[in-house]
């Protein structure tokens, strides 16, 4: 017996899939044979890691969408164009993200609007959006990136921590709604991962954060984009409505 996750025939769209987490994610779906569209707000970013992507694609190919996933109209024409290019969406993953952190009293109405605007109310766009072509092709493998803090909180952090926590529960019901349809809908809630995002964190924030993970280490963008594999493969297919945890045992359920 071998296990090979083959995706070889399957469409993927994955937003922010030219940086940090969800470029790991982009490369290991072309990897596994999949097509794969980059929804993004940055064509730059995009034209600076397509000649990586070119390396790696194999037969499969991969395509960019310049568009915000905050603006529900623009999402909409969006993925009305992915499936007139590519005629289905088979894996979608929701990886955008942003944070705009602060703590309550200095938290202002912009702050919490856009960061509950792009990574709650975004993902809702383009859900609501692809699972209609899902619906009709009877099949589809959702995976929505959350975060620990959505499970934990985090002082400094109540708008993303709203979001990402709003992101599990919306998991679950849409994976009740459609789970007859052969729809499956996951989460999966990352720890600290060395990306851009964690960054911006100074070197002794950085060194007490590793005190509190059990692996004393941030993890990389490859243990998200691992567990994004297995989600989108049938390997996972009596898996409906859970969050993984990818966090080096920071916060344990
Ligand atoms: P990142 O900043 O590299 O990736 C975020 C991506 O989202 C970027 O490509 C950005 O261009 C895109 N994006 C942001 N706003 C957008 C918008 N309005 N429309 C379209 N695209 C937009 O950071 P990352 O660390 O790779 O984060 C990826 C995801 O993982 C995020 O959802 C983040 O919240 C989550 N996450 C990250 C960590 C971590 O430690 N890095 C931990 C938990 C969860």
């Amino acid at each position: 017996m071998s296990f090979c996750i083959d995706l070889k025939g399957k469409n993927a769209v994955v937003t922010g899939g030219y940086s940090g987490i969800g470029l790991s994610v982009t490369k290991t779906l072309l990897a596994a044979g999949a097509k794969v569209a980059i929804i993004g707000k940055n064509y730059d970013k995009f034209s600076s890691i397509a000649s990586e992507l070119e390396k790696i694609k194999g037969n499969a190919g991969f395509s960019f969408y310049e568009s915000d996933i905050s603006d529900s109209g623009g999402i909409s024409k969006t993925i009305a164009n992915i499936i007139l290019q590519d005629g289905k969406i088979d894996i979608l993953v929701n990886n955008a993200g942003i944070t705009k952190d602060a703590i309550l009293i200095k938290m202002s109405d912009d702050d919490w609007n856009e960061v509950i605007n792009v990574n709650l109310n975004g993902l809702f766009y383009i859900v609501k959006n692809v699972i209609k072509y899902m619906i009709k092709a009877k099949a589809g493998k959702i995976i929505n990136i959350s975060s620990v803090i959505g499970e934990s909180g985090n002082a400094g952090q109540a708008n993303y921590a709203s979001a990402k926590a709003g992101i599990i529960a919306f998991t679950k019901s849409i994976a009740k709604e459609y789970a007859s349809r052969n729809i499956y809908v996951n989460a999966i809630a990352p720890g600290f991962i060395g990306t851009n995002m964690t960054d911006k964190l100074n070197e002794t924030v950085k060194d007490n954060i590793k005190k509190e993970i059990p692996l004393n280490r941030f993890g990389a963008p490859e243990d998200v984009s691992n567990a994004v594999l297995f989600l989108a493969s049938n390997l996972s297919d009596y898996i409906t409505g859970a969050t993984i945890d990818v966090n080096g045992g920071m916060y344990m359920r």
